[in-house]
């Protein structure tokens, strides 16, 4: 009988999807098993269907933004953003914003704020560091890989954590974004506000 509780509390997780074309989407899927999540690997558009929340990871904007638009996948995540929890990670916040640049790049558009690419420059575009947070729990571990900048932020956008003067951690309702690398820290914090995000949506 302990194999059908198991199983029982295995449907009862939610399953979060983890765009996995490009970049550290495998950090991401342990980052979310951890904040009591069932990660999903998502590689095509029909797969949105399967999933209640998705998390678009770092890595190269550019060349997921191509693979995405070649392969009838942008669509479908401008669809899927309308309904369900998206949380975008470096990459992926660029992905999610309203306005791209540095330089301008196409993008999903459902966050109201605007991101600089690689705002950082050359010699300090990598960096960890420790910032004061919304989220109960003390300072928030932040790694930077060359990383953008949220340089404006809609009045609905909720700012959670900063790097220097600007926002490093956002949420506007469903929808979540950060310019740092939370899936390459120890602390569950901010998948778990995720999670959370994605379990409340459901309900
Ligand atoms: N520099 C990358 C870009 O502009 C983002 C870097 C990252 O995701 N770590 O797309």
């Amino acid at each position: 009988m302990t194999g059908n509780v198991k199983e029982t509390n295995r449907i009862a997780l939610p399953r979060i999807g983890v765009l996995a074309i490009q970049g550290d989407y495998a950090a991401h899927a342990a980052a979310l098993e951890e904040a009591g999540a069932t990660p999903v690997e998502v590689r095509k558009p029909e797969q949105l269907a399967e999933v209640d929340g998705l998390i678009l990871p770092g890595g190269e904007s550019t060349t997921m933004l191509k693979f995405l638009e070649r392969h009838g996948f942008f669509l479908a995540l401008e669809k899927f953003c309308g309904s369900k929890p998206v949380f975008g990670t470096c990459a992926g916040a660029i992905l999610l914003a309203r306005e791209v640049r540095n330089p301008a790049q196409h993008s999903l558009g459902v966050l109201d704020a605007v991101v600089e690419r690689n705002a950082y420059g050359r010699q300090i575009d990598s960096a960890i560091l420790h910032s004061e947070t919304t989220l109960p729990g003390g300072l928030l571990e932040m790694v930077f890989i060359r990383a953008p900048r949220f340089a404006e932020i809609g009045a609905g956008v909720e700012a959670l954590a900063f790097r220097d003067s600007s926002p490093a951690l956002v949420r506007q309702g469903k929808i979540m974004a950060a310019t740092f690398h939370p899936e390459l820290s120890t602390d569950r914090r901010v998948h778990r506000l995720f999670v959370e995000t994605v379990q409340a949506a459901r309900t």
